[in-house]
This record gives C-alpha cells, sequence and structure tokens, in this order.
C-alpha cells in the first residue's frame, strides 16, 4: 500500500507542470458530480407537481430545468474528458520521451543485462498502461468519488436514516476491491515480462530470418513462440477473472442494499414522511450511486497496470547514467594512448577479458592488435571509448587518465568504424553527417570521395537524397562500410578505433574499403582488430593477445622470426586470412602518396 503511494507521489510529480489544465478538468467534474442529484431531484416536482397536483406551470419548467440541467451536464463531461486526456498525454510524451533518452545515457553494461524486448516494450507497451492509468482511471476515481459523494449528500439530506444502510455495505465492497487488487498487481507485472519476451522473440525473428530458413528451425521457433503467447494469454486471463468476479459480487451487494431501501423508504411513505415524489428521486438518486461505485471497483485493473508500468519505468529511471565526473576538455588530442595496468572483467565474469594490460600508443602510430576469438581485442577498444569503466588501472589519453576527462570530450577524440556499422533510416547525406549536422555539402562530398563511397552513391536512384532503409538494409555490406568510413573522414577524429570485418566483403569490396581505409589512417593514431594480413603487415606494431594478456609484440618479420604465438596464430590460419590477388597495401599507400604528390 505505501509502495502504491509512492508511485502515485511520483507519477503525480509529472502532471505537476500541468496543474492549471488539471484544476480544470477537477472544476469540470465537480461540475458533473453536482448536476447528477439536481437531475434526479428532478423527478420529485415532475411527480409531486406536475402528474399529482397538475400545477401548469410545473409542466412547463420542471422538463426545461431537465434540459438546462443535462446540457450543462455534458458540457462538463466534455470538458472532464478532453483537459484530463490532454494532461494525460502531455504526461505520457513526457515519459516516453525521458526513457528514450535516459536509454541513451545508460552505461553499455547496463543495456547488455536487459534485454532488448523489455526494453521496447517499456515504450510501447508499459507508458500506454500509465497513461491509461492517468487518463481513465483519473476520471473515474476523480468523477465517480465526486459523483457519490454528491448523490449521498443529497440521500443524506432527504433521509439520512436510509442512507445508513448504504454505508453498511461500504466496508464490504472495500474489502472485495482490496483482496482484487493485490492478485492484479503481481499478475500484471507477469504480463509484463510475458509482453517482453515476446517482443523479444517477434526481434530475433526478423533479424534471423535468414538463420531461421537455412537452417530449418521454423517449428522449433514456432512453439517456442507459441509457448509465450500461451504464457501471455493465460496470465492475461487469469487478471480477466480476477476483475470480472469483483463487478458482479459489488452489483449483488448493492442491490441487496437497494431492496431493504426500497422496503424501509415504502414504510416511510405509508406513514406520509416522504412523498411519492420524494420516495420516487430517493430511489433513482440510490440507484444512480451503484453505477459510479462499479466503474471505481473495475477502475482498480486498470490503475493496477498502471502503476506496475509506472514501476518498470521507474526502474528504468532510476538506473544510473553513465559516470561522467570528469572536467577536463581535450580541444584535438596529438593521440598518444596509455594504458597502465588496464585490468577490466565483464559482470559475472570471473576471469578478465582484459588483464593487467600496459601499452603506450604514439601519435599517429597504427596498432594491429591480433589473437584468437575471445582474447579481448573488441574488448579493449570499448574500454578506449569508455563504454565499459576499469577495475582497476587506467588509460590515458595525451596524459589525461579518461575518467578525469568529460564523456562528450572523450568521444569527440574518436572515430570508430566497426564490423557492423549502424546506419539509420534516413538519407544518405544524414547517414554521412551523422553526429556532425549542419556540414556543408561539399565536405560530405569529399568525405564520400575519400571513402570510396562516391560511384555507388551516384548510381543510387536519389543519389545522397536516398533513404536507405531500416538500419540501412538496402546497401551491401561493402557500400555500409564505406558510408562508415566517409562518416569517420568527416569527424575527422585524431584516433581511429577499427574492429576489421572478417571476411564478409568481396574482393572487389575489399580492395576499396582497404583503399578507403589507408587514407583514413593517415595522420591518425588507430587502434585496429586486424584479421587480415596486409592491415597487419602495415602496422607500426602488431600486438598479439592471448586472454587477456599482451603475449607479443613487435613487427611482422620480428614476430615471425621470433616463432612464437604471432607464428602460431598465422600458421593456424583461422584469425588471420591472406588477401589473394591485392597488391599489398604499402605498394598502394606509396602509389597515393606518388599522387598526392602530384
Ligand atoms: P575478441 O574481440 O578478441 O574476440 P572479446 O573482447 O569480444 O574478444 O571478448 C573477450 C572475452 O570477454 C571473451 O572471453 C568473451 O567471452 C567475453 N565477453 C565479451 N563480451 C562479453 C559480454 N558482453 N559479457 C560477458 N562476457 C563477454
Ligand atoms: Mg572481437
Amino acid at each position: 500500500m505505501r509502495d502504491s503511494f509512492q508511485l502515485y507521489r511520483r507519477l503525480l510529480a509529472y502532471i505537476k507542470p500541468y496543474w492549471r489544465v488539471s484544476a480544470l478538468s477537477i472544476l469540470a467534474m465537480m461540475a458533473v458530480a453536482a448536476s447528477t442529484p439536481l437531475l434526479t431531484h428532478q423527478l420529485q416536482p415532475l411527480l409531486d407537481e406536475s402528474l399529482i397536483a397538475k400545477n401548469r406551470e410545473a409542466i412547463l419548467w420542471v422538463p426545461l430545468t431537465i434540459l438546462l440541467i443535462a446540457c450543462a451536464k455534458s458540457f462538463a463531461e466534455y470538458v472532464s474528458s478532453v483537459s484530463s486526456q490532454w494532461v494525460a498525454n502531455k504526461a505520457i510524451e513526457d515519459l516516453r520521451r525521458l526513457v528514450f533518452n535516459h536509454q541513451m545515457d545508460l552505461p553499455v553494461s547496463t543495456h547488455q543485462a536487459q534485454t532488448t524486448g523489455r526494453m521496447l516494450s517499456r515504450i510501447t507497451y508499459d507508458i500506454p498502461q500509465v497513461g491509461a492509468a492517468l487518463s481513465t482511471a483519473w476520471i473515474v476515481v476523480i468523477q465517480d468519488t465526486l459523483t457519490i459523494l454528491a448523490l449521498l449528500g443529497y440521500l443524506f439530506f432527504k433521509a439520512w436514516h436510509l442512507t445508513l444502510i448504504i454505508f453498511a455495505i461500504g466496508p464490504a465492497v472495500a474489502w472485495i476491491i482490496r483482496k482484487a487488487s493485490t492478485g492484479m498487481r503481481a499478475s500484471n507485472r507477469t504480463q509484463q515480462n510475458h509482453m517482453g519476451d515476446m517482443t523479444c522473440a517477434v526481434e530475433e525473428q526478423l533479424a534471423g530470418l535468414r538463420e531461421i530458413k537455412i537452417f530449418g528451425t521454423r517449428e522449433h521457433e514456432a512453439t517456442r513462440f507459441a509457448r509465450i503467447a500461451t504464457r501471455l494469454r493465460k496470465e492475461t486471463m487469469r487478471v480477466v477473472r480476477i476483475s470480472s468476479a469483483n463487478v458482479p459480487m459489488v452489483q449483488v451487494l448493492a442491490f441487496g442494499a437497494v431492496s431493504v431501501v426500497i422496503f424501509a423508504a415504502s414504510r416511510l411513505a405509508e406513514n406520509s414522511l416522504l412523498s411519492p415524489g420524494e420516495f420516487v428521486a430517493f430511489i433513482a438518486t440510490m440507484a444512480m450511486i451503484f453505477e459510479p461505485i462499479r466503474r471505481l471497483t473495475n477502475i482498480n485493473s486498470t490503475i493496477q497496470r498502471g502503476l506496475a508500468g509506472a514501476q518498470s519505468i521507474f526502474e528504468l529511471l532510476d538506473l544510473p547514467a553513465e559516470a561522467d565526473t570528469g572536467t577536463q576538455k581535450i580541444d584535438r588530442a596529438r593521440g598518444e594512448i596509455r594504458f597502465e595496468h588496464a585490468t577490466f572483467a565483464y559482470p559475472g565474469q570471473e576471469t578478465p577479458a582484459v588483464n593487467d594490460l600496459s601499452l603506450t600508443i604514439a601519435p599517429g602510430e597504427t596498432v594491429a592488435f591480433v589473437g584468437a576469438s575471445g582474447s579481448g581485442k573488441t574488448t579493449l577498444m570499448a574500454l578506449v571509448a569508455r563504454f565499459f569503466e576499469l577495475q582497476s588501472g587506467r588509460i590515458l589519453i595525451d596524459g589525461v587518465a579518461l575518467q578525469d576527462m568529460s564523456l562528450a570530450s572523450l568521444r569527440e577524440q574518436l572515430a570508430l568504424v566497426g564490423q557492423h556499422a549502424a546506419l539509420f533510416d534516413d538519407s544518405v547525406v544524414n547517414n554521412i553527417a551523422y553526429g556532425r549536422h549542419g556540414a556543408s555539402q561539399s565536405d560530405i562530398e569529399t568525405a564520400a570521395a575519400q571513402a570510396h563511397a562516391l560511384e555507388f552513391i551516384n548510381k543510387l536512384t536519389q543519389g545522397f537524397d536516398t533513404r536507405i532503409g531500416t538500419n540501412g538494409n538496402q546497401l551491401s555490406g561493402g557500400q555500409r562500410q564505406r558510408l562508415a568510413i566517409a562518416r569517420a573522414f568527416l569527424k575527422n577524429a585524431p584516433i581511429l578505433l577499427l574492429d576489421e570485418a572478417t571476411s564478409a566483403l568481396d574482393n572487389e569490396s575489399e580492395r576499396v574499403v582497404r583503399e578507403a581505409l589507408v587514407e583514413l589512417r593517415r595522420d591518425r593514431t588507430v587502434l585496429v582488430v586486424a584479421h587480415r594480413l596486409t592491415t597487419i603487415r602495415d602496422a607500426n606494431r602488431i600486438v598479439v593477445m592471448e586472454r587477456g594478456r599482451i603475449v607479443e609484440i613487435g613487427n611482422h618479420e620480428e614476430l615471425l622470426a621470433a616463432n612464437g604465438a604471432y607464428a602460431r596464430l598465422l600458421a593456424s590460419g583461422e584469425d588471420i586470412v591472406e588477401d589473394s590477388g591485392i597488391a599489398p597495401l604499402s605498394a598502394l599507400q606509396a602509389f597515393n602518396e606518388t599522387m598526392a604528390r602530384g
């Protein structure tokens, strides 16, 4: 109960900025509440004056009054509905933005600890639930409570002793509501988790469509999905059963009360304590009370769902964002990178992925990292970008420890070309200028040319303005990489992190991508996770990694001569590929340089 109260309070904070409109909606709700007993009250003059006493004036003004009150009530209902929905939707919009933005501020490790499905369903499923609790439920709770109070006031004023009977059933109703709500909230949370599983399954289906077809796992996936769907249905039905049961139970109690009151009121009428009009108005007013009571008990499930949604949203919003306490800023780094006993283990892992690693990389140097899969190369790159926090040791750029540098300043120094460049559903131009909005068209074209992307961009139907589809799936692997390279050219950062594709590219794409990379590497510090012999031979130094540690450093010839880990790696032929029939990079570089000199 105290939990719920705190959740409410926190949710109300999101409504607070819109208190003016909220106040308007409450005013309108008060008008609705007041007009309800006013309407039923009209039955009294209708019977007593118009029908029994045949008062000619009353025959005219009673229906007129009814019409006026009904108009006022309807108008107030309209205002209360629109204004409270307006407030709720404003709050939903704010929450959506907050969640979306906070997800970007979370550390990469937090993202890895959560399933994508659960993350997605927060915005698509949880937030609408909160919205329903804030709009529909808000109207029902406030308006119906006020209406019940107004009706009760009227009843009490007319015949307080009869009204006491209604109070007698109050505690019973409250008990039923409480009973139902405890089970309901737990059920709703389970339901939200199933929903996350479902979103996740659909995501995997879409991403792995080709694998599913080739590996013939359609049946397997179908069964898995069916199981999730069944679980979701069962949990949904549990909520339905609980919430459906409490409505009839309240109704039985209510009509029991009406019967008792009718009996008692008839006795009062016999003794002429109530006129026929008063009697009818009383019963009618009393009958009006049960609909709002029913709605109130029913709305509980909506509120519980909203609270469960709110809880899960607040859980996410309460996850700490990336620590960004460093204050030092670098304009443009020279590009010296120093690892000092850097150690990092993924959460829940005992052996560190990077283990007591020390290395100094000079400005402008290209260092190739090689090693078997799982030796920690990708992790090392991620550590330079501070996607993860070191457990011990330090990494310094130009002598400044990463922790002392503001995240924005650190990441400004870095360009990243990965194996799977994330592209956005936008034009080619905007994908290249990603992160540098406002770059001039000529800068963008230069970057595209440097990345050897011009020829294929010009062949697209609308050139630079072609939209490339969600995650760029209308482009080939080589084209996507060249866009990523163009992006890096445009960013022109002093440090380049390069995760070389293993073998995804055909020979021709590979050649162009490689040429583009040669240019990109010029005048920068480059850390490259290398798989191609040409890239490796081209580096100033080669760092051989094993289980998170450096086991050898040197150039190709030195390492070959040493006949150690590097030689074994080459011999195994698994993690390093030779490019066939392509001129060695050094030759290409020489050619390029000659061309540059004219
Ligand atoms: P490489 O890039 O050299 O193949 P990685 O840096 O990807 O190696 O991985 C190094 C080690 O860390 C491996 O043992 C791998 O299993 C582990 N690892 C990588 N990513 C994660 C993760 N997100 N959670 C837990 N362990 C991970
Ligand atoms: Mg890797």
